[in-house]
């Protein structure tokens, strides 16, 4: 028997009980004639000691172990003079009698603390002995609850897990496909999936009814902190469902997980339509945990001769409660942040309501006080308060105030990760206007229903057409997305000729789907969260990276076993992608 308990699990109730532990050896020290080691595993750190006195040659053994050696003892339950309150065993230590060296080990190229010595690069090359730091591995530990919890859910409901194929075709909507050469087929191709989506829809078609499954996605896309080339979804789909049946049975899944791994509830979820969040967020996924909505001041700012708003199409402002007396510094840090290229505003104009009633401004060479004091009583501003204002094309501006209001969101301290606020974003537009393809790409994607009172516009106004699409928003990220899907063949065949697909090529790309549907598709519709973002919010992490066993880095790279690398010319010949000259 290699142990009798973990590393985590002794209290003071196992008073001089005999017992066999094993693990690695986080820390040794000496101290008079005793040794003191920290031994470690998944569960927890027992502090082990060695007494000089009683057996010499066993302390000998012990004062040669080295860091994160594994080892074996045996050896009684004592009570702690010295006690660690910090650690759940802390009152207790093992008076070891027998010791062996199940493994030794080099000295790791960082230290396995909570605050560790390595950097981003080093503990990516060593991921095994990063995932050994508790910081680390309490993040998969989340994860595996989030997914346990959310299997049990989708269960209770009737939901079945289906796998679906990893080598799939190539389509062309969405992002890049990954790519997998066919040796048996030479010239050709397998993709990895974007998504199971259209064999979650035949399984409907099939008659599953629900259907889920905890799956892995590829997109070939540029990276970001919040995005990895292949993450994981919790993707599902019902049948005879309305888009109410879709919200009420997923925040249902979202309010299970945070019972089950919080010990919360949460309130209903506000809902929010794509347009308002857009009026007064500029984002399609705002940040709720605080308001700081927009204020529009096209009205109230024009015909005072000052053209830079004047000729603006749209100009907006937030109101930064208490910020009046920023310094001249600080000021000049939100002028810079606007004008980073990231953002890419021309300039920031201010408002101080200053708390004497008062009221100074960027632009009062063009403006009264009581223009200025108009603007802050329609952004609702008090004295102390401190109005910003950007100008510009509307929906370039409005996606600049709402990262100016995320900035301000963090500065003021109103974006606290212990702090939850849900919404479901609701009636997306069906369709995006691409200028420089000049033709329209489906927001969600070309399966994705339109709202049914809109279908007459498909023809006479696309752009306006509303989609029967859903989001789900936790503190700024978007968690999951979903739409109600068309099931009519002849309404399928009208947008893939929407979205600039001749007959032959909608034919050739989702010939099978549309077939599938001439068979008795039931009206259907889905979701799917992404299980590292939602994740990532629940530990309140930046990077969806932390919460993943074996991540890529920025340049989509595993530094670790060194993926992707070449292959031998044979391998590439075998699959007819080199010719031999
Ligand atoms: N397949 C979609 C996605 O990956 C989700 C859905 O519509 O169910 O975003």
């Amino acid at each position: 028997m290699y142990r009798t308990n973990t590393c985590g699990e002794l209290r003071i109730a196992h008073l001089n009980r005999e017992v066999i532990l094993a693990g690695w050896v986080h820390k040794a020290r000496k101290f008079g004639g005793m040794i003191f080691v920290d031994l470690r595993d998944r569960y927890g750190i027992t502090q082990l000691v060695f007494n000089q006195e009683t057996d010499s040659q066993l302390c000998e053994k012990a004062e040669k172990l080295g860091r994160e050696w594994v080892i074996q003892v045996k050896g009684v339950v004592a009570e702690r003079s010295n006690k660690n309150p910090n650690i759940p065993t802390g009152d207790i230590e093992i008076t070891v009698s027998e010791l062996q060296t199940l493994n030794p080990s080099e000295t790791p190229p960082f230290t396995i603390e909570t605050d560790t010595d390595g950097g981003d690069d080093l503990r990516m090359k060593y991921r095994y002995l990063d995932l050994r730091r508790k910081a680390v591995y309490s993040n998969l530990e989340l994860r595996h609850q989030m997914a346990f919890a959310a299997r049990s859910y989708l269960n209770q409901q009737q939901f079945l897990e289906v796998e679906t194929p990893v080598m799939v075709g190539s389509t062309p909507e969405g992002a890049r496909d990954f790519i997998v050469p066919s040796r048996m087929n030479p010239g050709e191709f397998y993709a990895l999936p974007q998504s199971p989506q259209l064999f979650k829809q035949l399984l409907m078609v099939s008659g599953l009814d629900r259907y889920f499954q905890i799956v892995k996605c590829f997109r070939d896309e540029d990276l970001r902190a919040d995005r990895q080339p292949e993450f994981t979804q919790i993707d599902c789909e019902m049948s005879f469902v309305e888009q109410e049946d879709i919200l009420n049975l997923f925040e249902g899944l979202i309010r299970h997980l945070f019972k089950t791994i919080k010990g919360t509830d949460i309130p209903e979820m506000p809902r929010m339509t794509y347009a308002e969040a857009m009026k007064l967020y500029g984002s399609d996924k705002p940040d709720t945990r605080f308001t700081m909505p927009f204020t529009e001041l096209k009205t109230l700012t024009g015909g005072k001769n000052f053209g830079v708003f004047d000729n603006a199409e749209y100009v907006g402002a937030i109101c930064a409660e208490g910020c009046a007396a920023y310094t001249r510094k600080q000021m000049d840090e939100l002028t810079d942040f606007v004008k980073r290229p990231q953002i890419g505003a021309g300039g920031l104009v201010y408002v101080r309501y200053e708390a004497d009633g008062g009221v100074k401004s960027s632009v009062d060479k063009f403006y009264t006080p009581d223009d200025l004091k108009r603007w802050l009583e329609q952004a609702g501003g008090r004295p102390g308060d401190l109005l910003l204002i950007l100008c510009g094309a509307a929906g370039k501006t409005r996606k600049q105030l709402g990262e100016l209001r995320l900035e301000m969101g963090s500065r003021l301290g109103l974006r606290d990760k212990d702090r939850f606020s849900c919404l479901w974003m609701l009636d997306f537009p069906l369709l995006e206007f691409d200028e420089e393809t000049n033709r329209y790409y489906a927001m969600h994607h070309p399966f994705t229903s339109p709202k049914r009172e809109d279908v007459p516009l498909l023809d006479a106004d696309p752009a306006a057409v509303r989609a029967n699409a859903y989001d789900m928003v936790i503190n700024g990220a978007e968690v999951g997305g979903g739409s109600i899907r068309i099931h009519d063949s002849d309404l399928q065949r009208k947008m893939f000729t929407l979205l600039g697909f001749t007959e032959a090529q909608a034919q050739a790309q989702f010939g099978f789907l549309m077939n599938a549907f001439k068979y008795g598709a039931p009206p259907h519709g889905g979701i799917a969260f992404g299980l590292d973002r939602l994740v990532s919010v629940f530990a309140g992490l930046d990077s969806i990276r932390d919460c993943i066993a074996f991540p890529k880095n920025n340049s989509g790279r595993d530094v670790m076993i060194d993926a992707p690398a070449s292959v031998s010319s044979e391998q590439l010949e075998e699959l007819r992608l080199m010719v031999r000259e």
